[in-house]
């Protein structure tokens, strides 16, 4: 007797699509099979699609920014993230620059992540680097976590870490075994002028200030023999030069993340009257940028939607100087990518995402692995209209969509059963190692 059964769905296997069942039990994915057996519950998904829960590796909720706080926190976060078909997402913990701050950066997050409906991991976050960084990565790795994350720019608040730093690190993901996750931006190319506005975002972060730093630390991963992960990558240039000088290193040793809002969006949506909203760092780019990202989408290895949402009034203020960057993303990934995509986008979400953050057990629809399933009804093809999140606007209103996600379950519970939030507990994941 299984739990659950999902019953005559198109279900997206890692040998591809398969018409077939699925039974869950305990919380587990018990079997794929055509026959039928008896089960305490029975979903219907005949003409439905079932496909692995989406896994988000960029996350910032409830994230300080300057004087604002991000309006989503874990819970308004995690439902808008379970509407849109993500079953577990990886925020980050508050940066530290000590390792002595570490594990009271991690208990912070940890409580408050307690409110998530869907399960969740952490990147841990250096800052500005104080002391032993050998020491840092060891208590790192007593927490659990494998993936440390560190940024290039943001000298002005104190969060850069420096090339030589970056070389130390680098060496040590060899020896401690764990990945170095980096915001690329090029600190000295930024501008920071006290009469730019909105619309002066994407000149004062321009693209060659990613473009040049992306190749710099992809040299500085080939010669130490690292292993790095570039966040949000924005700019199709970038991605062109990466692939032009490092082929063998992309997505073998420097494995690379981008958005949907740099597929979706280019920089001339700054200079309309919504401009305020379309605020993010790195900035939306060029027409040619954004196209030529398209062309290259092959070379991204996981998409992550850097959600950090803020209410249109917090971001309608004069200058850029005031202004919380970020936006909401977490619901209208999935149906957005799908319909610039298909089907190729698929794996970037969910068992590439898995794989390369190590989260035991998700990813995939396979026996053995977590009931994280997602069921989508693939003839729904309007553009968005809603979201759920605590934010009161969405940037990808209007936008075209493919497929819209019925249900959503998480290790065998719905969260969201027929569009109906149903609410249960999301849990910490563990990552493969522990
Ligand atoms: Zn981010």
């Amino acid at each position: 007797m299984y739990d659950l059964a999902i019953m005559n769905g198109n279900v997206y296997t890692p040998e591809g699509w398969k018409k077939t069942n699925i039974y869950v039990k305990e919380g587990r994915i018990a079997k794929l099979d055509i026959e039928k057996y008896e089960a305490d519950d029975y979903v219907d998904a005949t003409d439905l699609e079932v496909l692995p829960g989406i896994i988000d590796p960029h996350v910032h909720f409830e994230l300080a920014v300057g004087n604002h706080r991000s309006v989503d926190d874990f819970h308004t976060g995690s439902i808008s993230a379970a509407y849109g078909g993500v079953t577990s997402f990886i925020d980050f913990l508050d940066p530290v620059s000590h390792h002595s701050d570490l594990e009271k950066a991690y208990e912070k997050r940890l409580a408050l992540a307690q409110k998530s409906v869907v399960d969740y991991m952490f990147h841990a976050t250096l800052a500005n680097p104080q002391g032993d960084l050998e020491a840092f990565v060891k208590n790192m790795k007593q927490l659990g976590i494998d993936t440390l994350k560190v940024f290039t720019t943001y000298s002005e608040t104190e969060r850069r870490t420096s090339d030589e730093a970056i070389l130390t690190l680098l060496s040590l993901t060899k020896i401690y075994d764990f990945m170095l996750l980096v915001h690329v931006e090029n600190d000295d190319l930024i501008h920071h002028d006290a009469t730019f506005t909105h619309a002066d975002l994407s000149k004062s972060r321009p693209s060659i200030s990613e473009t040049i730093e992306a190749l710099k630390l992809a040299e500085f991963t080939r010669r130490t023999g690292g292993s790095m992960y570039m966040v949000h990558l924005s700019s199709g240039r970038t991605l062109e030069a990466l692939k032009n000088y490092y082929p063998k290193l992309i997505n073998t040793q420097f494995f690379i993340e981008s958005c949907p809002q740099y597929f979706t969006f280019n920089h001339d949506r700054l200079q309309d009257d919504l401009g305020h909203l379309f605020t993010m760092a790195p900035p939306l780019r060029s027409e040619s940028e954004r196209l030529l990202l398209h062309r290259l989408v092959n070379e991204v290895y996981t998409i992550g939607t850097d959600h950090c949402s803020f209410m249109a009034t917090q971001k309608a203020v004069p200058t850029l100087a005031e202004l919380p960057l970020g936006v909401a993303g977490v619901e209208h990934a999935l149906p957005v990518m799908r319909a610039h995509f298909g089907d190729g986008v698929l794996d970037k979400m969910t068992r590439h995402v898995a794989e390369v953050h190590r989260l035991r057990r998700k990813g995939q629809l396979h026996e053995g692995y977590d009931a994280d399933i997602i069921i989508v009804d693939p003839s729904f093809e309007e553009p968005v209209s809603d979201h759920h999140g605590a934010t009161d606007h969405t940037i990808y209103k209007d936008v075209p969509q493919k497929g819209k996600v019925i249900s959503t379950m998480v290790r065998g519970r719905f969260v969201m059963r027929r569009r109906q939030f149903l609410g249960t507990h999301g849990s910490l994941i563990k990552g493969r190692r522990s």
